[in-house]
C-alpha cells in the first residue's frame, strides 16, 4: 500500500515524495458509549491503515489526490486549495477531512507549508473500523511534518477530533483519534476519556482479534444516539454530577425507584460498563482470556438488554462465534451499535473454525447479508512510528 501510495505520487507529480506517513484503523475491545460519560474505553489500533505520500511545495496551495475515492471515469478525486483562504466546504467530499484538519491546525497557530499528498489505505470506509480517524491522523502528521512543526500524538488526536466535529458534522469522541495516534503493536490502550490520560497494556501473541462486519444498514444511528446522549446526560442530572462516570453502582441502585426507568437502564449500561472495562484492562494485564470472556459477554447482554442498541442479526452473529469459542474466547458487539461490526478475542487455534461458522451461517440468520471478515492484529499508532 505504502508503495502504490509512492509510485502515484511520482507518477502524477512527476518526482518522488518526500515522506510517507501513515496512521491505524482501530477496534474498541470494550467500553462502549462511556468515552462521552468520561469514562473508560479500551481500543487496539488494527493493522489496517492510511498512507499519505507527501512533498512540500514552494507555494501555500495544497493539493491532495485520493486514490481510493474515484470519480465516475474511476479517476482519483482530487481537492486543492489556498491554505490561507476562508475554507468552506467543497467536492470531493471526503475533503471535508483534510479542509478540517487544516482549518483545526490554522486556529492553533501551527505555521503550515504548501504540500502535495497522496492518499491510499486498506482501512474499509465506513466499517466502523474508523478510517476517518486514520485519515486525520495521517494528514495531521503529514502537514506538520512537512511543515516543520511537531506535535504530541494527544494533541494530533485533538486537532483530528476538532476537524470532525467543527468541519465535518460529526459529534464524535476522542477516543478513535488517540488509539490511532498512539497505540502500539501487540498493545492495548486504555484511555481515560476525562483526563485522557492512557495506559498501554500487553496483548498475548497467542491471541487473534477478529472483527465481522456485520454489513447491516444502519438506519437510526444518529438520531438513537443522540436519544442515548441526552438520557445519559439525564441521569448524570439527577445524581447532580458532570457525568455518569461520578456515579457508583451502589448509589444506581440506591435510586432505582426515582430514576425514569429507561433512564436507569442506560445509566446501568454506563455505570457497569465502566467497571468492566477497567476489569478487563486487569484481565489482558494477566492474560486471562477467561475473565475477559465473561467480562465481553456481559458487556454485550448490557448493550443489548440495558441500553439497547443491538440488532437481531448483531445478536445471533455473536451468538454464531460464542458457540465456537465458549470460554476461551471473547464476543461482543463494537461501536455506535444498530449493526456494524462485532469483536471477538480468541485463540488463533480457534480463528479458523470461527471463521467458518460466521461464513456459513451468519447469512442464514440475517436475510442473506454476506459477512465481511477482518483478522487483525494490534498495532502501532501514527506516533509511535513516526513516519
Ligand atoms: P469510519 O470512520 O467508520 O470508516 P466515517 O463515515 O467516519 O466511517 O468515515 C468515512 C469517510 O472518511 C469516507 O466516506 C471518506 O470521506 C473519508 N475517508 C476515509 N478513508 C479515506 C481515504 N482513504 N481516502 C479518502 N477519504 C477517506
Ligand atoms: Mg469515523
Amino acid at each position: 500500500m505504502e508503495d502504490i501510495a509512492k509510485k502515484a505520487f511520482a507518477r502524477l507529480f512527476g518526482h518522488a515524495p518526500e515522506n510517507v506517513y501513515s496512521a491505524p484503523g482501530r477496534v474498541n475491545l470494550i467500553g462502549e458509549h462511556t468515552d462521552y460519560n468520561d469514562g473508560f474505553v479500551l481500543p487496539t489500533a488494527i493493522d489496517f491503515r492510511t498512507w499519505v505520500a507527501a512533498c512540500k511545495r514552494d507555494d501555500r496551495i495544497i493539493t491532495a489526490v485520493a486514490l481510493d475515492e474515484e470519480d465516475e471515469n474511476g479517476i482519483p478525486t482530487v481537492a486543492t486549495f489556498a491554505i490561507d483562504d476562508d475554507l468552506k466546504k467543497m467536492d470531493p467530499p471526503w475533503s471535508d477531512y483534510l479542509l478540517g484538519v487544516v482549518n483545526e491546525l490554522k486556529k492553533e497557530g501551527y505555521k503550515l507549508s504548501g504540500a502535495n499528498l497522496v492518499i491510499k489505505s486498506n482501512v474499509p470506509r465506513g466499517a466502523g473500523l474508523s478510517s476517518s480517524a486514520a485519515l486525520e491522523n495521517a494528514l495531521v502528521l503529514a502537514l506538520t511534518d512537512v511543515s516543520g512543526e511537531h506535535l504530541s500524538g494527544v494533541k494530533a488526536a485533538l486537532i483530528g477530533q476538532a476537524a470532525e466535529n467543527n468541519f465535518v458534522g460529526c459529534n464524535c469522541g476522542v477516543m478513535d483519534q488517540m488509539v490511532s495516534a498512539l497505540g502500539k503493536q501487540d498493545y492495548a490502550l486504555l484511555l481515560d476519556c476525562r483526563s485522557l490520560e492512557y495506559k498501554l497494556v500487553p496483548m498475548p501473541e497467542s491471541w487473534s482479534i477478529l472483527i465481522v462486519n456485520s454489513n447491516v444498514k444502519r438506519g437510526l444511528v444518529d438520531s438513537e444516539y443522540n436519544v442515548r446522549r441526552q438520557q445519559c446526560e439525564a441521569a448524570a442530572k439527577f445524581f447532580n454530577v458532570d457525568a455518569l462516570r461520578d456515579v457508583s453502582l451502589a448509589q444506581l441502585e440506591k435510586n432505582k425507584e426515582a430514576l425514569d426507568p429507561v433512564v436507569y437502564r442506560r445509566a446501568l449500561h454506563i455505570v457497569t460498563e465502566n467497571q468492566r472495562t477497567l476489569n478487563a484492562c486487569t484481565a489482558l494485564e494477566q492474560g486471562d482470556l477467561a475473565t475477559l470472556s465473561r467480562l465481553m459477554e456481559d458487556s454485550h447482554k448490557s448493550m443489548k438488554n440495558d441500553f439497547e442498541i443491538t440488532v437481531p442479526a448483531i445478536d445471533g452473529l455473536v451468538k454464531i462465534i460464542k458457540d465456537v469459542i465458549g470460554t476461551e474466547g471473547g464476543v461482543r458487539m463494537t461501536g455506535g451499535g444498530f449493526g456494524g461490526c462485532v469483536v471477538a478475542l480468541i485463540p488463533k487455534e480457534l480463528e479458523a473454525e470461527a471463521i467458518r461458522r460466521v461464513e456459513e451461517e451468519y447469512p442464514k440468520i440475517s436475510d442473506g447479508l454476506a459477512p465481511s471478515i477482518f483478522v487483525c492484529r494490534a498495532s502501532d499508532g501514527a506516533f509511535l512510528r513516526g513516519k
